[in-house]
């Protein structure tokens, strides 16, 4: 089930890479923290370990429009991966 959400959004997130509104909610991938990054930034420092890393359909879990929806996203994802 998360699986397949997961693909989902990455194909949503191929048609719409090119937006530079929004936010993309992105996953460390030396800690697992996820992050809020802005659409159209291309790296990211980790919140959490500090490290940078390039922003790619890897690691970005979704794409929301505003950041409210982004910060809310967030906490349930880190809630269901127990990040
Ligand atoms: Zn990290």
């Amino acid at each position: 089930m998360l699986a397949i959400g997961m693909f989902n959004c990455i194909r949503r997130f191929r048609s719409v890479r090119r937006l530079k509104d929004g936010f993309l909610i992105v996953r460390c991938p030396y800690c697992g923290n996820l992050s809020i990054a802005r659409a159209g930034s291309r790296t990211r420092s980790c919140s959490f370990c500090g490290k940078r890393f390039s922003i790619s359909s890897v690691n970005v879990l979704r794409y929301v429009a505003n950041a409210r929806e982004a910060s809310e996203l967030t906490r349930r994802l880190k809630k269901r991966l127990r990040v």
